[in-house]
């Protein structure tokens, strides 16, 4: 679908995969003006093709739109255009544990222009791929490293958006902490290096003292929609849940106090991503014992039931767009 000035969004079609092609000058290559999003579809009992909350996904789309001045999308239509998809390709949805079929709405600039400015004309487009389970070797838990000198995006910045930017800024520090053997970053605010935010493609919950803790949305971090369904369940099943600033003197003083019980990420890459290690200039704190915690893996027992139907979809987060 394609955005102009004179005519908004307009010419919505499905067509073959296929290359694009775009001006050199192209505004989003140089200054990055674009947005996505990622949500999943997978096989259902009862032989159906499901996509999990994607009206969240699509309202998040608008969200990030408006954060990049980007023209908002007709979100009925976007959310049809997904679900006619998921249908046409239902048989590229993968049978297995924890596989699924990728969906990736995106929206960029188009405007053939070298000066930096909001651009005029935008493309959406939706592209569709396969998945194997994230965790291909059994679920397990990953090292973490808290990053105190990169910063990823700072109040007032994207942080909110899903945007390239966010992801682009976090490489270098990513690659840091691969080489020093973590398997991801726990970025933290960028004015006082206090306050933890998110990791890379997840939010992050913590475990203290029988509470669910996470960082509020102060406009550093995405509003996950994983880290949404964990919230609900939490509430559903009586835990006590709080979203507010969490600091790294809290966490390593509710570790050294044995209150920090669990650590674990939630996005829709990974569902429940346990965190076994938490590395903080360079001291490695053992969350869990090493091991997968209990709460985790039974949150990503439950999500995963919700995805596939061997849990009952009480909260309506299930979508059927089409049947085998
Ligand atoms: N934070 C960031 C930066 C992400 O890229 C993601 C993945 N979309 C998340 C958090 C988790 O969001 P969600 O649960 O909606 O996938």
């Amino acid at each position: 679908m394609d955005y102009n000035p004179e005519e908004g969004w307009h010419d919505p079609r499905i067509v073959p995969y296929q290359e694009v092609s775009l001006s050199p000058a192209n505004a989003t290559l140089h200054y990055g003006q674009a947005i996505f999003e990622g949500c999943k579809a997978y096989r259902y009992e009862g032989g159906k093709a499901v996509v999990f909350r994607a009206k969240d996904h699509v309202a998040r789309l608008n969200r990030s739109a408006k954060i990049l001045d980007i023209p908002a999308v007709d979100e009925k239509l976007v959310y049809d255009a997904l679900m006619k998809l998921i249908d046409i390709e239902k048989d590229w949805i993968p049978d297995g544990p924890g596989q699924s079929l990728y969906i990736r709405p995106f929206i960029f600039s188009t405007d053939p222009y070298l000066g930096v400015s909001v651009g005029q004309y935008y493309k959406l487009m939706i592209i569709l791929s396969p998945v194997g389970a994230y965790y291909a070797h059994g679920f397990a838990p990953v090292k973490i490293m808290v990053e105190d000198t990169y910063v990823r995006a700072p109040k007032g910045g994207l942080g909110a958006a899903k945007t390239p930017a966010n992801y682009a800024a976090s490489l270098h520090g990513g690659l840091v902490a691969h080489e020093k053997g973590y398997d991801q970053t726990l970025w933290m605010d960028g004015i006082e290096h206090k306050y933890v935010g998110e990791v890379g493609s997840m939010n992050i919950l913590f475990k203290i003292d029988g509470k669910v803790v996470t960082p509020e949305l102060d406009g550093t971090i995405l509003d996950g929609i994983t880290r949404r369904t964990v919230l609900q369940v939490c509430k559903e099943w009586g835990i006590p849940t709080e979203e507010r600033k969490v600091s790294i003197d809290e966490l390593i003083e509710a570790y050294e106090n044995g209150k920090l019980e669990e650590v674990f990420g939630s996005g829709t890459a990974a569902v429940i991503s346990p965190v076994s290690v938490l590395g903080y200039q360079g001291q490695d704190r053992v969350i869990s014992g090493g091991k997968i915690g209990q709460f985790a893996q039974k949150l990503y027992d439950y999500i995963d039931g919700l995805h596939t139907g061997k849990e009952k979809d009480v909260y309506g987060f299930i979508d059927v767009a089409g049947e085998y």
